[in-house]
């Protein structure tokens, strides 16, 4: 149970690109039904409205006392109340908390998915019982989330956690963002696979990359062996800010077994200190942390 919080059933939804989730939680923050169904999202705004409230009616007809609800989507709120950085581009510049508020006839809290996988690891995950959590998102984007005792750091502009902008290359590739060299150009799974194909000219997935670097083929080596060495130079910079208890990996990459060994061997050689205690934990909710990091909020 979240710290300082009363105890009490709450909803959760995670709004994403392909599926919206929906989940109650009892009052020990365990999960006890969840809904799932196709957002559908290339059928418009007021669709995505009309999936997000079918999956609500059918949480509150088994937590009926619940009066307000957590989101989690991709991007974040701006102050105006609009949303921004979606890659569900539909959603961006519409006032998302606001419409959901009025159609559900609940309060609403939007959060980014990244601070709700931080949030639910830090809460009832990996993280559980540490004082300062860094969740971080390894999958078709980098992203993160910073918990302490139990409450998310969104920081005043909502940019706490964005590691995956962190430039470790100013001659590096060009980033959407604007910049060059960002972590996300390097260590998202789109990204290392790029950098496969480049130096074999073959297309493959990142498990297909991974298998074939344990098998021992040399462009795979050297992309892998790169791959480790920069996820190294990246998390050191973070724990040389933060110097969090326990940094959890999220996403599809976080997988990847050698994270945990090399990479942290890797991390090891570019913190700043002469030994490296920060444990660095697989996730333990799997998929279902953003739609539990979404109850959260409440
Ligand atoms: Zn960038």
């Amino acid at each position: 149970m979240q710290v300082g919080k009363p105890s009490r059933r709450r909803i959760g939804i995670d709004l994403g690109g392909t599926k919206v989730e929906g989940v109650v939680l009892d009052a020990d923050d365990r999960p006890t039904s969840r809904y799932r169904m196709a957002t559908e999202s290339e059928r418009g705004y007021e669709h995505i409205l009309g999936r997000v409230e079918i999956i609500v009616d059918m949480c509150r007809r088994e937590a009926p006392e619940c009066v307000a609800i957590g989101i989690g989507t991709p991007g974040a709120v701006c102050r105006d109340g609009t949303m921004k950085n979606c890659n569900t581009t539909c959603l961006n510049d519409r006032l998302l908390p606001q419409d959901l508020t009025e159609r559900l006839g609940m309060t609403v809290q939007v959060e980014n998915d990244a601070n709700c996988f931080a949030l639910a690891e830090a809460v009832a995950g990996a993280g559980r019982g540490a004082g300062l959590v860094f969740g971080v998102i390894l999958g078709t984007g980098v992203g993160g989330g910073i918990v302490h005792r139990g409450e998310l750091l969104p920081g005043p502009q909502h940019l706490a956690g964005e590691w995956g902008h962190h430039s470790i290359d100013p001659l590096g590739p060009a980033c959407y963002c604007g910049q060059r060299g960002c972590v996300e150009r390097f260590l998202a799974g789109p990204a290392v696979e790029e950098q496969y194909r480049e130096r074999s000219g073959q297309a493959a997935d990142m498990p297909a990359i991974v298998a074939a670097y344990r098998a021992g083929e040399p462009a795979a080596t050297a992309v892998v062996e790169q791959f480790l060495d920069r996820f190294g130079r990246a998390v050191a910079n973070l724990i040389d800010i933060l110097d969090p208890d326990v940094i959890v990996l999220g996403g599809g990459l976080s997988n990847i077994d050698e994270l945990y060994t090399l990479g942290r061997d890797a991390v090891a050689g570019y913190v700043f200190n002469n030994e490296l205690r920060t444990p660095l934990r697989r996730n333990l909710l799997g998929d279902s942390a953003g739609v539990i990091g979404a109850a959260l909020l409440l």
